[in-house]
């Protein structure tokens, strides 16, 4: 099995990469960076997101594995002191896994005829800091409302307890393939409405906004793009997906409860 690592700088997760590096040679892993087909990435969800980026063009044939080394993430199931057992089920690894939809986001810019097209694995936004951001929502097409605001985040199932959950998002349960929009400060008085709820959109439909004027920010996971003029951004289910090696049931609800709540006894 050829197995690449992305650790990100911090002290505890290079230790850590040194560690897994030294059993993953005792065990006479092929280690490579280019073409893995496993990737460990060690450090937090956000380690995950740059992992997921650098890795993009090649999601067929990789499966992700998160090794936390704070606290429990979303895309993390390992911990730092679980690397003998994560090598125990490398060893034993035979082509499980779990998938999750992504987010196909297409941006048509004033300066280019040509789409281009952002692949998102937690959420979108569209902001717009210094005034108000003018933009018309359309779903299937069809013109839904005028949003002003300071913005509008669309997420996938999986990013739905990132941003979206701080700006009042439903929880999503991975294996519906939905998008979720969510406003960001939306302007509601007797003039200008917006629905003012999060909307879920169902798997064939498609979100397409249309804003008005420029200074834009554009956000895909971790990455921002600004200076350019958007005329239309589309937002679907992309046809691609993002595959995790499951080595163990992670009962989604759970890590739910762990992250937000914490465990409580019953009575
Ligand atoms: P980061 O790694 O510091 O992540 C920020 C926080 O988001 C961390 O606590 C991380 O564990 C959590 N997180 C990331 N993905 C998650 C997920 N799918 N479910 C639950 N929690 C998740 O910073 P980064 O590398 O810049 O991460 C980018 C992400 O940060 C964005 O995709 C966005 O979801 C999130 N973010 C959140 C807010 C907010 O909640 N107000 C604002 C901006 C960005």
């Amino acid at each position: 099995m050829r197995v690449a690592i992305y650790a990100n700088d911090g002290k505890k997760s290079q230790n850590v990469k040194k560690k897994l590096l030294t059993r993953l040679k005792e065990r006479h892993f092929a280690l490579d960076d280019l073409h893995p087909e496993v990737v460990i990435s060690i450090g937090g969800d956000g380690t995950l997101l740059s992992a997921f980026h650098h890795y993009q063009a090649q999601l067929d044939t990789i499966r992700f594995v998160g090794v936390h080394t704070g606290h429990l993430g979303f895309y993390t199931d390992w911990r730092d002191d679980e690397i003998d057992d994560l090598v125990i089920s490398l060893e034993s690894d035979n082509g499980q896994s779990v998938s999750y939809p992504l987010l196909d986001v297409g941006v048509k810019y004033a300066d280019s005829p040509s789409k281009v097209h952002y692949l998102s694995l937690n959420e979108s936004t569209l902001k717009r800091i210094s005034s108000t951001m003018v933009t018309d929502v359309y779903l299937g097409g069809e013109f839904f409302e005028r949003f002003r605001g300071d913005g509008l985040c669309v997420s996938t199932p999986t990013g739905s307890t990132a941003y979206n959950k701080s700006l009042g998002g439903a929880v999503v349960h991975p294996d519906l393939e939905v998008l979720q929009i969510a406003e960001i400060s939306s302007i509601n008085n007797r003039v200008f409405r917006t629905l003012s709820s999060p909307m879920i959109i169902a798997p064939n439909d498609w979100i397409t906004f249309k804003p008005h004027g420029s200074n834009f920010i554009l956000t895909v996971d971790s990455e921002t793009y600004q200076g350019r003029t958007i005329t239309e951004i589309y937002y679907k289910i992309s046809k691609k997906r993002i595959h995790f090696a499951k080595y163990r049931h992670n009962h989604f609800w759970l890590r739910v409860q762990e992250a937000f709540i914490g465990i409580e006894n019953e009575d």
